[in-house]
């Protein structure tokens, strides 16, 4: 609990590349359009990395990372309607949408050109308390506690979406690549969404997990030929790689159905070599997927409220999100870390 006379609040900050510490750091209030949330919960996301190491966007530090938060309204900025002190709210990787560029004329609000994002352009919730823009805001339900809530605000709208949008039909076939904290989560929305859902990972160390989240079938790529069994099963409709490691994207592509599609959602650093006979031959594609929209989280937490899907946790304090960051960079994380305040 933070102590509120004291007008400070601990946080866990990058004070430059590759350097987290622990900070007491001034209590502000939220500026215009803005509330401040007393955290109780942030995921820890690979996305992190793109802080804690930088180098891939400008970044200004010190900066606090992470961004799938939950928490409850403290403070109300000037201007803010809709929103209420105490409501359990969470942000996730968009920091709010500007309004008035082309892109949101359209309602494209994922694609804004002045989308910020939590815990890159602005701190985020490896922290007692934050502030966010009141359009980022997404409500909890009940149904849920703050750290089952919390990885569903990137890892699970992430996988949500991709498969929402991915065009499969009840009954298809449907190919989770990674068994990790997006493909976990991927593998139950799969099931629940009425796809034969295979899920692929190296090894067999993750099939019994995999089965269990309600996989029909799983695939040891590192046992067997991973493009080949799809094929025996009929091949993919979609596919989706949740994966960090773009080498193992590609030799996939020649288990897709015809017309199929690959959808990418794990942001690895290499790039992702596609054959061109593979994508000619079968009339495939590849696409990528973003996050979603405030309103596409709330539909994917009461999904997961309605199909009883929820992340495997590992809870962790604030105070060690350092050695917890390691971890999950090692791939040593079972599911999804998650800090706690
Ligand atoms: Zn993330
Ligand atoms: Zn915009």
């Amino acid at each position: 609990m933070t102590d509120m006379s004291a007008k400070t609040y601990r946080a866990i900050q990058v004070s430059r590349p590759g350097h987290l510490e622990m900070v007491d750091l001034p209590l502000v209030p939220p500026g215009p359009g803005q509330v401040r949330i007393r955290v109780e919960a942030c995921g820890i996301c690979h996305t992190d990395a793109m802080t804690v190491e930088g180098g891939v966007t400008d970044i200004v530090y010190p900066r606090v990372p992470g961004h799938e938060v939950v928490g409850c309204i403290d403070a109300l900025g000037e201007g803010v309607t809709g929103w209420a002190l105490g409501r359990r709210v969470g942000v996730g990787f968009l920091a709010g949408n500007c309004g008035s560029c082309a892109e949101c004329r359209r309602g494209h609000f994922t694609a804004c050109r002045d989308q910020r994002w939590t815990g890159v352009h602005h701190d985020g919730g490896y922290a007692e308390m934050m502030l966010a823009q009141a359009n980022a805001l997404v409500s909890i339900p009940d149904a849920l506690a703050a750290v089952e809530a919390a990885p569903l605000l990137c890892a699970g709208i992430t996988v949500f979406k991709a498969l929402k949008k991915s065009g499969a039909r009840p009954g298809d076939i449907v190919a989770i690549h990674g068994v990790g904290g997006l493909g976990h989560l991927a593998v139950q929305f799969a099931r629940k969404m009425g796809f034969r859902t295979v899920a692929i990972a190296r090894g067999r160390e993750k099939e019994g997990p995999a089965k269990a989240l309600g996989a029909h079938h799983y695939i040891n790529s590192a046992g067997e030929d991973a493009a080949a069994a799809l094929l025996v099963l009929g091949g993919a409709r979609v596919i989706v790689s949740t994966v960090t490691a773009p080498k193992a994207i590609s030799p996939l592509v020649a288990g897709l159905a015809p017309h199929g599609r690959l959808m990418v959602v794990g942001v690895g650093a290499e790039p992702v070599e596609i054959s061109p006979f593979a994508l000619v031959q079968n009339d495939v594609s590849v696409s990528g997927s973003l996050t979603g929209t405030t309103i596409e989280s709330e539909d994917s937490l009461a999904f997961s409220v309605l199909q009883d899907i929820r992340a495997l946790v590992e809870t962790v304090p604030l105070a060690e999100a350092r050695q917890a960051y390691d971890r999950m960079m090692r791939n040593q994380a079972q599911f999804r870390i998650v800090l706690t305040m």
